[in-house]
């Protein structure tokens, strides 16, 4: 699917969640059809297409892996940032897609299976490239950036009301993102985990995963999950090509009823995968990955992003301060929105139109 320095680099894959134990017992109906032979949807009289549909049966994310991301994880070794978001209403399966609930174990998913074929390729090429592996995972959760693994962070308990302990430690100043000169954007006193293993970066997930704050709405599940890939150029020494899109679907209409209760996370939860590589080049003969210099240095960035829930703060049914964070939770994907329809829009990004990744701290954690 996406080409590393392909133009308009966005792909959106859609997946069906099956129906879980407690839908079907309420006799709930899947009201998406999968189109045979097409990557395509159909809702009533209506069908949608999109570059990938997924549905209802077998194990969607080894093939959703191979089809969507593998392709991503192959481009952090040519120097190029991605990032994959999941996206959808609260119970569509993000989180079991991505893999960041721990709960669901941590074998299954996304982000399991992007670790696998990290490390797998990473065994191929250590003989000829050093590398280095680093990892950061944080939640956003109304607009404060939580450390997962800052391991005083941990656990916090949530309080009577069900809303999650403050998440900023006392006398620890809080998690600031910063941008450098370059562009290349860092979160100064989040915590970056150097990892050699893949067991070493499996427990950073899990850890991660254990620590993320989530609490219970009244939200029914719906059956939809977006899942959107998209690959960015990183900068330092790999000539900078075009800027890559992101594209953006809301579909929150169209929902199906069922009345179970399950955890909401109303937090956008982001692990970030940092590959570093120092390549010498010994021979004369050697093929250069930049073709300039006897020493290079790569970097890129893999952003896999578990989003908040896309349904909207009045349909949660709730109020006070899980309706503030509602709201806050909609601030970022609404930038997010703006920020994709910016630089999906080709006409406009060759005229060099703002891109609005300041108005949240999600968008503008994914600028680079
Ligand atoms: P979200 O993160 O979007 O709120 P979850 O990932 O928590 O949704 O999924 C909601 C429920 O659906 C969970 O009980 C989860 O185990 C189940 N589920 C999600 N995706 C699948 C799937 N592909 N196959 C089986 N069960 C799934
Ligand atoms: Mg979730």
């Amino acid at each position: 699917m996406v080409e590393a320095g392909e133009d308009c680099c966005v792909k959106v894959a859609v997946h069906v969640r099956p129906l879980i134990g407690e839908e079907k017992v309420q006799g709930c109906k899947d009201c998406v059809t999968v189109v045979s032979g097409k990557p395509q949807v159909q809702i009533g009289a209506h069908s949608f297409t999109f570059d990938h549909v997924y549905g209802s049966t077998g194990s969607p994310s080894s093939a959703m892996f191979d089809e969507c991301v593998v392709s991503l994880v192959d481009g952090l070794f040519q120097g190029y940032n991605a990032t994959v978001l999941a996206y959808g209403q609260t119970g569509s399966g993000k989180t079991y897609t991505m893999g960041t609930g721990f709960k669901d174990g941590c074998q299954e998913g996304i982000i399991p299976l992007v670790m696998s074929s990290l490390f797998n390729k990473i065994d191929t090429l250590k003989h000829q490239i050093e590398f280095q592996l680093h990892v950061s995972f944080i939640e956003i959760l109304k607009e404060e950036v939580r450390d997962l693994l800052d391991p005083s962070s941990m656990n916090k308990p949530e309080t009577a009301n069900g809303h999650a302990g403050k998440v900023t430690i006392p006398g620890k100043p809080p998690i600031q993102i910063r941008e450098s000169s370059n562009g290349v954007i860092t979160l100064a006193g989040c915590t970056e985990v150097s990892v050699t293993t893949l067991k070493e970066m499996a427990a950073c997930l899990e850890q991660g995963s254990l620590s993320r704050a989530t609490g219970s709405t009244n939200m029914n599940n719906q059956s939809r999950i977006y899942l959107l890939a998209s690959v960015q150029p990183s900068g330092l020494k790999v000539v900078h090509r075009n800027v890559v899109t992101f594209i953006f679907l809301e579909f929150s209409s169209i929902t199906y009823s069922s009345s179970v209760m399950c955890p909401t996370s109303r937090s956008h939860a982001i692990f970030t995968i940092t590959l570093e590589q120092m390549r010498k080049l010994n021979s004369p003969g050697e093929i250069s990955l930049n073709d300039t210099m006897n020493e290079e240095y790569l970097c890129a960035k893999l952003h896999l992003v578990d989003l908040a829930g896309s349904e909207r703060a009045k349909r949660t049914g709730s109020d006070g301060l899980r309706f503030k964070e509602g709201v806050h939770i909609n601030k970022g994907l609404l930038a997010l929105g703006n920020v994709i329809s910016a630089l999906g829009d080709e006409k406009k990004r060759k005229e060099g139109v703002h891109v609005p990744y300041r108005d949240s701290k999600l968008t503008r954690l994914l600028q680079v």
